[in-house]
């Protein structure tokens, strides 16, 4: 583990909505030349102690995470824990809040799916879910195996994205929320692929104030400009650049290869001593 491999922090496993175990994202870490590999599952620590074991078996240092999903005011945007302990009391027992409320959720878009005449039980989506976070993305392979849709991504675009009829609401986590859950399980908060989720600059300064402390500008997601525009935001307000590869599998995000950006050892050495 030296100085020299990659560090990628942000990837997702079956605790989630990744394809694969945390066991296998942690061995394909480590033939990706990844020295540090993040799991941040949405929502859930869930799949972190059988990442930790293999991280160690195959000699990479597992950085332990998760991604929340939050609200600053009306736009939703993505926030990365790491460090976080995974046996927080206060975090296991608002992850447990939040599966039960994707729970709920999940029953009402079985219910307007059904009433737009597409109809996929909850036994299916659980089939599609691994773990514990029940997500859109397990609703929408329910969908294509129903036949109604073609694609995950038809359907979306013609029942579960916002504005479509089968679209319910998330639960609202409040970005301040969210950071405070994430500090008091002693891990640091970094803002997840700014450009993806369009964070204007003076939300950038607003989260910072807030006790965010890194921002992901290397995403595969984002090109030069869009990484340059956040790299002088970063430095504007004192944030550490952070990179992650957001992989999930192949088969679910066929651009996104683990270790495909990566940060310096560094930059690592300030976030990790930014915990609270
Ligand atoms: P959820 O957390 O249940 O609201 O699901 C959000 C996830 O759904 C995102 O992280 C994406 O992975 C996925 N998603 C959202 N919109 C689309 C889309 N238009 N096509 C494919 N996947 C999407
Ligand atoms: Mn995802
Ligand atoms: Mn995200
Ligand atoms: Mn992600």
């Amino acid at each position: 583990m030296g100085g020299t491999g990659v560090i990628d922090l942000h990837s997702h496993s079956l605790a989630s909505d990744g394809q694969f175990t945390p066991a296998e994202v942690a061995a394909r870490a480590r033939a990706a030349g990844c020295a540090v590999w993040a799991l941040c599952d949405h929502d859930t620590v869930a799949g972190l102690e059988a990442a930790g074991d293999a991280a160690r078996g195959v000699n990479v240092r597992l950085v332990p995470g998760i991604e929340l999903s939050a609200f600053l005011e009306r736009h939703e945007i993505h926030l990365l824990g790491h460090f976080v302990d995974p046996r927080s009391p206060s975090l296991r027992d608002f992850e447990d809040f939040l599966a039960a409320r994707r729970r709920e959720r999940m029953k009402e878009i079985v219910v307007r799916l059904a009433a737009a005449g597409v109809h996929v039980t909850e036994a299916a989506i659980e089939r599609h879910s691994g773990g514990k976070t029940i997500g859109r993305p397990h609703v929408a392979r329910a969908i294509v195996e129903s036949g109604a849709v073609a694609t995950v991504k038809e359907a979306f675009d013609r029942f579960l994205g916002e504005g479509q009829p089968a679209y319910v609401q998330r639960y609202r986590l409040e970005a301040a929320d969210a950071v405070a859950l994430v500090r008091g399980a002693g891990g640091t908060v970094t803002i997840a692929h700014p450009g993806v989720s369009r964070l204007e600059i003076g939300e950038v300064a607003r989260l910072a104030a807030a006790g965010v402390v890194g921002i992901e500008v290397l995403h595969p997601d984002q090109n030069p400009s869009v990484r340059e525009k956040y790299r002088r935001a970063a430095e504007a307000h004192g944030l550490v650049c952070t990179a992650g590869s957001d992989f999930h599998g192949p088969d679910i995000s066929p651009d996104r290869h683990l270790g495909m950006v990566s940060m310096t050892p560094e930059a690592l050495g300030e976030l990790e001593r930014r915990r609270p």
